[in-house]
């Protein structure tokens, strides 16, 4: 069997805000193509978390190293395709239509104020071919439902052709219907096209039956794992300091 290799270290990451210690210590790696998903409290240090492995944030002491290379030194940012928090309620005023909003995840990989080729045109109508958002291409972003304006950033987030897709809380503020959608689209963007998949997420039922891998993060990781390993050990009382019932989804 061969193993895939490593494209996310964490290594002996620790951060505070201001001298308050939010992380403390963590350490993991993920494979290419592996599905990951990121569980704990709020205020657990998630968000926290993914802006550091993006290089938003410098760690206080530790380092990510993304494909070998250290984050904050890392060139080709458009390997990772990054969907903030609340996008079903971005922009709802921004003047701007659905192709121009992901457009612009393309400057990454075409450079800022440099013109759009032949092939980034091809991957923006690409991209909102797989987010399903080519329908509605010249309507403003404004007027489309949370589920449809969340998969238009999907769209901004592909569109620079990734390799890691990091997703923060994506589907609040959107019905469950399109979540289930949703979890059905990310799955195959993990099984089909191969994409290394991060999210955070509070659906932990629909999380762990997702993910080949959860991340247990309590400012401190409380476990990492196969998620069938997270619900024997009861880890869940641990994470949260109750106890949680989870109604497990079967696809
Ligand atoms: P989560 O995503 O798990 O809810 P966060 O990473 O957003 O957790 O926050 C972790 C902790 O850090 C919280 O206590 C939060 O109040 C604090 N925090 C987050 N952002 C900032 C900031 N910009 N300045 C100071 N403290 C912050």
């Amino acid at each position: 069997m061969t193993t895939s290799p490593v494209c996310i270290e964490v290594k002996n990451v620790s951060f505070s805000y201001n001298g308050l210690p939010v992380l403390t210590n963590i350490n993991f790696s993920v494979k290419e193509g592996e599905y990951v998903g990121i569980i704990g409290p709020n205020g657990g240090g998630k968000t926290t978390l993914l802006r550091i492995i993006l290089g938003l944030l410098k760690p206080t002491s530790g380092e990510v190293l993304i494909f070998g290379q250290n984050v904050q030194s890392f060139k080709d940012r458009f390997l990772i395709g990054y969907v903030p928090q609340r996008t079903a309620e971005a922009g709802l005023h921004f003047p701007a239509t659905v192709e121009e909003i992901v457009r612009t995840g393309r400057t990454a990989r075409v450079g800022l104020l440099k013109r759009f080729k032949k092939e980034d045109l091809a991957a923006v109508q690409r991209a909102m071919e797989i987010a399903d958002v080519t329908d509605y291409k010249n309507h403003l972003i404004g007027h489309l439902s949370g589920g449809q304006r969340q998969r238009v950033f999907i769209a901004r987030a592909l569109v620079g052709d990734p390799k890691i897709l990091i997703l923060d809380e994506p589907t609040t503020g959107v019905d469950i219907l399109s979540q289930e959608k949703f979890y059905t689209f990310l799955r195959n963007l993990n099984h089909q096209m191969g994409l290394t998949v991060i999210v955070v997420s509070h659906d932990i039922g629909i999380v762990i039956d997702e993910v080949s891998t959860v991340l247990c993060l309590n400012r401190t990781l409380v476990c990492q794992g196969p998620p069938n390993e997270f619900l024997k050990d009861e880890y869940v009382e641990k994470l949260y300091s109750k106890k949680v019932k989870f109604l497990i989804h079967k696809h």
